[in-house]
């Protein structure tokens, strides 16, 4: 999706002024692009009608021109679809704040409770206790129990001979007892939205009254995902939607539709098969990683768990100022190493999402190439890389056992990277045309 919309926003951008026909040439392409990301057809219809209405009242300005313009309502209007704002979940005055997690069998719910134990216990300090109400699929109360205890939260379990509702009741009286803040029910799932389903929900819901209920679907069955969020809509009432699975390939549709679709919003977002893997859902950066232009503030907010914030701010002002080297790059590299496969990381690296780049294995032992090729620079070098030509390049391939080419290619990529880092520092839209072109 990203790269359609870039080919077709980058194409609009190039001409100079914007005419009804190139809106409209814009649209057909922008909606066959949604669709073919697997986006509910009425929700493209609405989508690209109240694009199209806001760029035909386009006043040029100075800043932008109408492609850059185009892409800001195209932006704008993806974000308002997903629900504007960022929301949370709202904690009852009187604890333990009670979850409900629904969806149906493998779309992720017991994977999200643990994640979402570990979340709120790590950024809200709560003490979070998750109850194994799934009895019927094998070994469901084990997996809750070892990623539950992974993710640092007290499971109550009583096995899989027990009534869910019992379970259930029983759980949120342990809560109480041990003072818990927060407790987390898992449920069962079915392989459809079914009767069994609902009654079982409804009848948990009636046993511990929980505040937030969350519907788990999963990303990676595209439309799919909109549909089961439907049909739970029609016959359940739930808060807030977690979007699992969103590290697979179908990364924008199903998120466009389901808050346009059910009217709930997307409160968290599941990115991976780890407990880390899991953050806050922002309609905001979600679309302008759908738009190609890289998720530099999760990026950002994820160093950030790793670097402190004092440094983090002097990172920020660094970019901003363009004084970021190679000497922090380095430095960087070697946090973000530490937090894990960097393919899931590279996604959101601007100017890489959407990119070949971001698509493929990330070999580890390149990064140990690049790490060898700063090390082997001088600290001036690192601080001033646009001085590493000639004899300089020699020493620091030699010096690092790498070649000449790949020496030129890094302090190339890093060059770049900084201007696209820079741009979106101040607020620019980054120029997507030559982010493409490489
Ligand atoms: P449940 O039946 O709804 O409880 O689903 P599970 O939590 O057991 O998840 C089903 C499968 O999906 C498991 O193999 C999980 O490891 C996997 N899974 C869950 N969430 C994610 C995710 O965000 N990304 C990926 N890649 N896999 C996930
Ligand atoms: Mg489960």
């Amino acid at each position: 999706l990203s790269e359609k919309l870039q080919g077709t926003l980058a194409g609009v951008r190039q001409r100079g002024a914007l005419t009804e026909d190139d809106i409209n040439k814009a649209m057909r392409e922008i909606r066959l692009a949604l669709l073919e990301a697997d986006v509910n057809f009425k929700v493209v219809k609405q989508f690209t009608s109240s694009v199209k209405e806001r760029a035909l009242g386009i006043e040029i300005t100075k800043q932008l021109n109408p492609g850059q313009q185009v892409i800001k309502i195209v932006n704008e209007e993806l974000t308002a679809l997903m629900g504007g704002q960022s929301a949370g979940i709202t904690f009852s005055p009187r604890p333990p704040t009670v979850i409900l997690m629904a969806g149906l069998q493998g779309s992720g719910k017991t994977t999200a409770t643990a994640k979402l134990a570990k979340l709120l216990s790590e950024q809200n300090g709560s003490s979070v206790a998750v109850a194994a109400c799934d009895v019927y699929r094998p070994a469901a109360v084990d997996q809750l129990i070892k990623v539950g205890a992974q993710a640092g939260a007290t499971v109550y379990e009583r096995g899989t001979d027990a009534d869910p509702v019992d379970i259930a009741g029983w759980a949120l009286d342990q809560a109480k007892r041990d003072g818990k803040d927060v407790l987390i029910v898992d449920t069962s799932g079915r392989l459809h939205v079914d009767q069994a389903l609902m009654a079982e929900l409804a009848n948990i819901k009636k046993r511990v009254r929980p505040h937030v209920v969350l519907l788990v679907v999963d990303a990676m069955t595209g439309q799919d995902a909109v549909n089961v969020a439907e049909q739970f809509a029609e016959v359940a009432q739930f808060d807030g939607v977690i979007l699992s699975k969103l590290d697979g390939d179908a990364r924008g549709g199903a998120a466009l539709s389901v808050k346009a679709v059910t009217g709930k919003p997307i409160l968290f977002a599941s990115t991976g098969e780890k407990l880390g893997d899991f953050e806050k859902f922002h309609p905001d950066r979600m679309a302008q990683r759908i738009l190609g232009m890289g998720d530099v503030l999760s990026f950002i907010e994820k160093a950030e768990q790793q670097v402190d914030q004092d440094e983090a701010k002097e990172l920020e002002r660094k970019l901003r100022k363009n004084q970021f080297t190679l000497e922090d790059f380095l430095d960087q590299l070697k946090k973000i190493r530490k937090m894990g496969p960097l393919t899931s990381l590279l996604g959101m690296i601007p100017g890489l999402a959407g990119h070949q780049l971001s698509k493929m294995n990330v070999d580890e032992k390149e990064l140990d190439r690049v790490e060898a090729m700063i090390l082997s620079m001088t600290p001036y070098e690192r601080r001033h890389p646009e001085l590493i030509k000639g004899s300089r390049r020699l020493r620091i391939a030699k010096g690092s056992g790498t070649t000449v080419q790949q020496v030129n290619q890094l302090v190339k990529q890093f060059d770049q990277m900084r201007k696209v880092m820079r741009g979106i520092q101040q607020g620019k839209m980054p120029d997507l045309g030559q982010i493409m072109r490489g």
